[in-house]
C-alpha cells in the first residue's frame, strides 16, 4: 500500500480509504498499486468479511490524473493500465461496497464498477465524462457500464458525457442505495448486510444487454445523435463501436478493443486540442501581474445602469448567483419593458424545466427596478449597459462617481469604446473596469474583463473573482479597440466579405465555416447582430481607413441599401417571417456589379481557401494582441474565442489550431495573402519570430501547462 491509500477495519469490515488530494485521482501508480494491495490485505485477513472503499475529503475519485497526459501523449509515460485493479476487486471473494460521495467520473466510474455493490449519497454524480477531452473509457467502462444501466442508457453517458445524480442511477441500476445521513456509516451497515453472500461480478453480467434484435437500432439512434451534437469529435462513435462490440465478443477481447480505441482517441489532435482548452480554462484565472493573495473586495449587492438587452440579462446574472440587484433606467416606460422581459426570461426557463417556480421567483425577488442613482449608493459592483455611445457613457459615470460609496467597483459593458476615457469622467479611475459580456448575457459563459490604464489590482482580481462566482469564464484583457475578441472577430469577418468579393458565394463561405466547426457562418452571424449596429461600430474607423486607400467591407453598402439582416428581413440572406434565411440571387449579381467597379476579378474560390484565409486573419491579428501585451497568453485568445465566439473547441482555440497545422507553415500562407492582397495581411511580428525560431506560441505561455 501506499501513503495516499489508507486501510482501517470497522469490527469486521476493511474501509479503504482514498487520500489523494484534491480530487482523489488515479494518480500512477500510487493509487491504483495501493488500492489493490488493500483489497489484498482484506482477502487474507480472516477476521474481515467485506470491505468498504470510499474517498477521504470531498469526493471519490474524480477520475485520470490529468497532469499525467502530456507526459502520455509525448511518449514519455506509458499508457495507464487499471484493468488488473479492477479485475483485482472484481475477483475478491468477500463483497466490495464502493461508498460514493462527490463524484465518481470517467476513471473513478470504471473503478466504483469493479466492486461488488455501489452505494452513495444523494448528490454524488456519475459519469463516464471521457468524452469531454476527446477520449473514451478505456479502462472497461464501454463494458461494465451497459452490463449494469442497459446499452442505450450506456451509449449516451459514454457519447455524451452525460453525468447523473445518485436518484436517477439508483433507479438504472448503477448504484444499490442511496445512504441518507453518514456516507461511512451507511456503507458499513449495507456491507455488513451483504458479507457472506456469494459475491456477483459486474463483467458476468449480461441481463441488461437486451436481445441481439434490438441492438442495431439502439446504436444507430445512439450513433445519430452524437453526430449531431458532438460534431466533429471521433470519440463519441468509437465509444459506441467498443460498447457494440461488447455484445458481440468476451467481456475479456472487448476490453482488449476498447483499449485500442481509447489510445487512438488518447493521441488525436482532438483530444490534445481539449486539454489545451480544459488547462486553458484553469490557467486564465491567473493573471501574471496580480498575485493570488491579492485582496479582493467583498460583493454584496450589485447596481446594473440600462434594462435593455444586455443590462437585463447582466442583472439576471447577479439575481442567479444570489447576488441582490438594483436595475435603472432612463423612465418608467423603458424600465417596465426591461422588467418584463426579465419576466419573460425567468417564465421561459420554468417551462423548458432549467429552473423551479420557487427557484425563478427568489432570483426575480433579488431584481429591484428604480429610476433613482440615490439607490446605487450602497452597492459594491455596479455594470453599466446603456446605449453605446461615449458621451452618455461619460455622463453615466460621472453620475455613478458622485452617488456611489467610495471604494465601489464601476464596470462597464462597452464593446468598442475606449475604457481610459470613460474612466477619466470619474475621480476613481482605478475602481472603473471592463466588463464585457456576451449576448445572451445569462447564457453565454465568455466574460471579457478590460483592464484600462488606471485599474487596480484589488479591482482586477475581485472582477476575476466575481466572475467564476456569476458562473462566467472570466478572461482579462487589455484596453484596445474591440478589446481582444471583436478585435479579432472584425478581421475574421473582413477576409469573410473579400472572399465574397472575389468570387466565393455567401453561402459558401458560411458553410464552409460551418463544416470547419462554427456554430454559423461569418456573413450569417453579421445578419444576426445588425448590420447597422455594425456600421455604427465602425464609425470611428471610417475616416481613418479611408485615408489609408482602405475599402470599406461589403456591408456598408448593404447597410446603404437598408439590408439590415434579419431584422429587416434581408441582409448577405433574405428572411420569412420565421428569420429563415434564403439566398437571394439579386444580391449575388449586385456583389459580381460592385467587384467589377472596384476592378476585382471574380474567381472561383475553394472551400480550403475559405478556411485557410478567416481562420488565419484570427491568428495573425492574435499574434499582433499577444505581441502588445493585450492578453496574458495565447491559451487566454483560445478560451476567449471557444467560450465567446463558438470557435471549436475540439480544435482548441484559433492560436492552438495554427499550432496544430504548423506556425512554419501558417506563417509562409500569411506572407502569400499579403502579397496577393496587400497590407491587411502584414504577417505580425510575433509570428514571423516563432515562425522563424522554430517555436510556438505555447512555449511562451505565461504559466504554460
Ligand atoms: P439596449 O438599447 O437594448 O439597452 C440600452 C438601455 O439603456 C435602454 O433600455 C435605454 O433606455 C437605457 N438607457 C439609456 N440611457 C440611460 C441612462 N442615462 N440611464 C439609464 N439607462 C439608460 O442596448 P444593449 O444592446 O443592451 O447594449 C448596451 C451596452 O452593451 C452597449 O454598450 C453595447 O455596446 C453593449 N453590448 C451589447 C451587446 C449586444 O449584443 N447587444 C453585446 C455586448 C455588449
Amino acid at each position: 500500500m501506499t501513503k495516499l491509500i489508507r486501510l482501517t477495519t470497522d469490527a469486521d469490515i476493511g474501509v479503504i480509504v482514498i487520500d489523494n488530494p484534491p480530487v482523489n485521482a488515479l494518480t500512477h501508480p500510487a493509487v491504483p498499486d495501493g488500492i489493490a494491495a488493500a483489497i489484498r490485505r482484506v482477502e487474507d485477513d480472516p477476521a474481515l468479511a467485506a470491505a468498504v472503499v470510499i474517498g477521504h475529503g470531498k469526493t471519490f475519485i474524480s477520475g485520470a490524473d490529468l497532469n499525467e497526459f502530456e507526459e502520455i501523449t509525448s511518449g514519455n509515460h506509458p499508457v495507464p493500465d487499471i484493468l488488473p485493479l479492477l479485475r483485482g476487486i472484481e475477483d475478491c471473494t468477500k463483497p466490495v461496497v464502493m461508498a460514493v460521495h462527490g463524484a465518481a467520473l470517467g476513471g473513478g466510474l470504471e473503478v466504483a464498477m469493479a466492486g461488488h455493490y455501489r452505494v452513495a449519497v444523494a448528490d454524488a454524480q456519475f459519469g463516464q465524462t471521457e468524452v469531454r477531452l476527446g477520449i473514451m473509457p478505456g479502462a472497461s467502462g464501454t463494458q461494465r457500464l451497459p452490463r449494469l444501466v442497459g446499452l442505450a442508457k450506456a451509449a449516451e453517458m459514454c457519447a455524451e458525457g452525460t453525468i447523473v445524480r445518485a436518484a436517477e442511477a439508483l433507479k438504472l441500476g448503477l448504484i444499490d442505495r442511496v445512504v441518507d445521513g453518514d456516507l461511512l456509516a451507511g456503507a458499513i451497515a449495507f456491507a455488513r448486510e451483504v458479507a457472506g453472500r456469494p459475491t456477483r461480478t459486474t463483467r458476468e453480467r449480461t441481463d441488461k444487454l437486451g436481445a441481439p434484435d434490438q441492438h442495431a437500432a439502439i446504436f444507430a439512434a445512439a450513433r445519430e445523435a452524437a453526430r449531431k451534437k458532438q460534431r466533429g469529435l471521433t470519440a463519441p462513435l468509437l465509444a459506441i463501436d467498443a460498447i457494440e462490440a461488447g455484445t458481440r465478443l468476451s467481456f475479456d477481447e472487448a476490453c482488449q478493443l476498447e483499449r485500442d480505441l481509447f489510445r487512438q482517441c488518447l493521441f488525436s489532435d482532438g483530444s490534445k486540442a481539449l486539454i489545451h482548452v480544459f488547462f486553458g480554462e484553469r490557467t486564465v484565472a491567473k493573471v501574471p501581474d496580480v498575485p493570488a493573495t491579492t485582496p479582493v473586495l467583498p460583493v454584496g449587492c450589485a447596481g446594473v445602469v440600462g434594462a435593455g438587452m444586455m443590462g437585463g440579462g447582466i442583472a439576471m446574472v447577479f439575481a442567479n448567483a444570489g447576488i441582490p440587484v438594483v436595475v435603472k433606467d432612463i423612465d418608467q416606460a423603458a424600465l417596465d419593458r426591461g422588467m418584463a422581459a426579465l419576466q419573460r426570461g425567468y417564465a421561459t426557463a420554468v417551462k423548458r424545466g432549467r429552473t423551479s417556480q420557487a427557484d425563478a421567483d427568489a432570483r426575480l425577488a433579488l431584481i429591484k427596478p428604480t429610476l433613482r442613482y440615490e439607490d446605487f449608493a450602497d452597492v459594491d459592483f455596479v455594470v453599466e449597459a446603456v446605449v453605446e455611445d461615449m458621451d452618455l457613457k461619460t455622463r453615466v459615470f460621472r453620475d455613478l462617481d458622485a452617488t456611489c460609496r467610495k471604494g465601489a467597483i464601476l464596470a462597464t459593458n462597452t464593446s468598442s469604446l475606449d475604457l481610459d476615457r470613460i474612466a477619466a469622467a470619474t475621480r476613481r479611475p482605478e475602481s472603473v473596469i471592463g466588463t464585457h459580456f456576451f449576448s445572451p448575457a445569462n447564457v453565454m459563459r465568455l466574460l471579457e474583463v478590460v483592464r484600462g490604464k488606471a485599474t487596480g489590482k484589488e479591482v482586477v482580481a475581485t472582477t476575476m473573482k466575481l466572475a467564476k462566482r456569476l458562473g462566467k469564464i472570466g478572461v482579462l484583457v487589455g484596453n484596445c479597440r474591440g478589446f481582444v475578441g471583436n478585435r479579432m472577430f472584425d478581421q475574421y469577418r473582413r477576409e469573410a466579405q473579400r472572399l465574397v468579393e472575389e468570387g466565393a458565394a455567401i453561402e459558401q463561405v458560411d458553410r464552409a465555416m460551418v463544416d470547419f466547426g462554427m456554430p454559423m457562418g461569418p456573413l450569417a452571424v453579421g445578419d444576426l447582430i445588425g448590420l447597422d449596429v455594425l456600421y455604427h461600430g465602425r464609425n470611428d474607423l471610417r475616416e481613418a481607413e479611408a485615408r489609408r486607400g482602405q475599402p470599406p467591407p461589403l456591408e456598408d453598402r448593404l447597410y446603404g441599401l437598408k439590408r439590415l439582416g434579419q431584422k429587416s428581413g434581408a441582409g448577405w440572406y433574405t428572411y420569412d417571417d420565421d428569420r429563415r434565411a434564403t439566398s437571394d440571387p439579386d444580391l449575388a449579381a449586385l456583389v459580381r456589379k460592385w467587384a467589377a467597379e472596384a476592378g476585382v476579378v471574380q474567381r472561383p474560390v475553394s472551400a480550403d481557401e475559405i478556411v485557410e484565409r478567416c481562420v488565419y486573419a484570427l491568428v495573425n491579428e492574435g499574434a499582433r494582441i499577444l505581441d502588445d501585451g493585450y492578453a496574458s497568453r495565447a491559451s487566454d485568445i483560445d478560451v476567449l474565442f471557444i467560450n465567446g465566439y463558438g470557435f471549436p473547441a475540439y480544435r482548441g482555440g484559433p492560436m492552438w489550431y495554427a499550432q496544430t497545422i504548423g506556425l512554419p507553415k501558417v506563417h509562409a500562407r500569411i506572407r502569400e495573402f499579403h502579397q496577393a492582397y496587400g497590407p491587411a495581411w502584414q504577417p505580425a511580428p510575433l509570428l514571423t519570430r516563432l515562425a522563424d525560431a522554430g517555436r510556438t506560441f505555447t512555449g511562451r505561455d505565461v504559466g504554460a501547462h
